[in-house]
């Protein structure tokens, strides 16, 4: 860690074990299998600095992922603390509920409609990506309503697509396992296949197969009827599905189906919105021209919980026209979040973060990353500016899956990862990565040796 990184024991002087065994009583983790919790034992983060993070047994992890993809400034930002700790002392609440704003909202609404493409001038606040994504669906029904087609209500998402784990955003979402706890996805709400090649395309070239899927676009609207489907909403690159880079013909023929049928389309930005893929928003590099997109995590560098929904002109006059919109949350647009978001943007822009990703660590990053193809355990190596995956196989020609139960390898590389003090996370057995955007090129030569080393050893244990 860098000098003068915070030593403070937030431990309290408890043990780990301690922690560990007070963890495993107490709290209820998310995506964590609980009956593990006691038998393995929490990893207790106690600090963090830059790409780098310390446990409370003194490992120093360089943090692959940004924490769950949102540290896009890294860790460590005095400025972010000093901006949240005055405007706690100014105003550390107040809502934006029956006519009320404050200063903090205004200016951070301003400074993304000035950042956001195109005509998406105007923002609805929530604390995280899921709430937005609940937001969405709630104000693309409640749009179509109030321009007179009420029956305008199914929206089309995609499996294996991520939006979040609240009831509209889990049902958004094609997590099956998801779907299977809580009776998801709710009415009015379906899917359709994903662009995955490497698992799906069988014998169809990269590009034959993108056109294929988009087309199941268009066939699953003609099935519906296009005056029953509301929207279309998808990752541009899906992230926690493993790192789902399209075939370069996908998005090209979905856009162009969507126009054709008068479809919204609600691209999902939390995980490549700001500067990730080397733009300001992912849907910049595939020509994607959104009504609405959902924002959340590097929004605030993940440093406060704030996400929302930015919305493009016709769709706010349309909401604002129609009376009360009758949603909000108590922490929409809460003044410290804002004043911390505004203050992460500000960086991410004048530091030149999101401009270092498309032109220096970006293309620094792609050659060695692609270069993963050549490990006998690696199939595709995908990446896009900074976020990541490459595909486990035991045979690249025939792109085959491995005999054991999906994952295990995946799990077994994870592990080996760890072992070797790098948070690289795995998704049955693709491996992905998405670290701060704030990583020098030091830091990728050893995040790639960590992970050449980790593959090795990965592919020794099962050989
Ligand atoms: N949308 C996408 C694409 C995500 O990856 C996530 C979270 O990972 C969400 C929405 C949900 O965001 P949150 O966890 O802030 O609710």
């Amino acid at each position: 860690m860098r000098d003068g990184a915070k030593t403070v024991n937030t431990t309290l002087n408890y043990s780990t074990e301690q922690l560990q065994r007070m963890d495993a009583a107490h709290h209820l983790h998310p995506f964590t299998h609980g009956s593990e919790l006691g038998a393995k034992g929490v990893r207790i983060i106690t600090e963090a600095d830059g790409v780098f993070l310390r446990d409370s047994l003194g490992n120093e992890i360089l943090d692959g992922m940004a924490g769950l993809w949102c540290v896009a400034i890294g860790y460590g930002r005095d400025e972010l603390a000093d901006v949240a700790a005055a405007q706690m002392k100014q105003l550390p609440y107040y809502n934006t509920f029956f006519q009320t704003s404050h200063v903090p909202a205004i200016r951070l609404a301003t400074r993304l409609a000035e950042l956001a493409p195109g005509d998406l001038n105007h923002v609805f606040f929530s604390t995280s990506g899921s709430e937005a994504n609940d937001t969405n669906l709630r104000l693309v029904r409640h749009y179509w309503a109030a321009k007179g087609k009420p029956e305008k209500q199914t929206i089309i998402a995609r499996w294996n697509g991520y939006h979040g784990s609240t009831v509209g955003a889990a049902s958004f979402g094609g997590m099956k396992l998801m779907h299977e706890q809580g009776g998801l996805p709710i009415p009015g709400i379906v899917h359709i296949n994903q662009p995955d090649w490497w698992s799906e395309g069988g014998e169809m070239s990269p590009e034959e197969f993108g056109l294929a899927r988009a087309r199941e676009l268009e066939e699953k609207i003609l099935e519906l009827g296009e005056d029953k489907v509301a929207a279309f909403i998808a990752e541009p690159i899906q992230g926690a599905g493993g790192v789902i880079i399209p075939p370069d013909s996908y998005w090209p023929e979905m856009n162009r189906i969507l126009k054709k049928y008068d479809i919204l389309m609600i691209a999902d930005e939390v995980i490549c919105g700001f500067g990730r893929t080397g733009e300001w928003f992912g849907f910049q590099h595939y020509g994607i021209d959104p009504d609405i997109v959902t924002i959340a995590k590097a929004l605030s560098s993940g440093y406060m919980p704030i996400g929302g929904s930015l919305v493009s002109d016709e769709v706010a006059a349309v909401i604002n026209d129609s009376g009360e919109f009758n949603h909000g949350f108590t922490y929409s647009a809460h003044p410290v979040a804002a004043a911390v978001a505004l203050e992460n943007l500000r960086i991410l822009s004048e530091e030149g973060i999101v401009d270092r990703v498309k032109e220096t660590t970006g293309p620094y990053i792609k050659e060695k990353w692609e270069a993963l193809a050549g490990h006998p355990l690696v199939g595709e190596a995908k990446i896009k500016g900074l976020i990541a995956s490459i595909a486990l196989t035991p045979d690249k020609e025939s792109r085959a899956k491995f005999a054991a139960e999906e994952g295990t390898v995946g799990l077994l590389c994870r592990d080996m990862c760890m072992a070797n003090q790098l948070v690289m996370r795995a998704v049955g057995d693709r491996m992905i990565i998405a670290p701060p955007l704030v990583i020098s090129e030091d830091e990728i030569d050893l995040l790639m040796e960590r992970v050449w080393k980790s593959l090795d050893q990965t592919y020794d244990r099962i050989q």
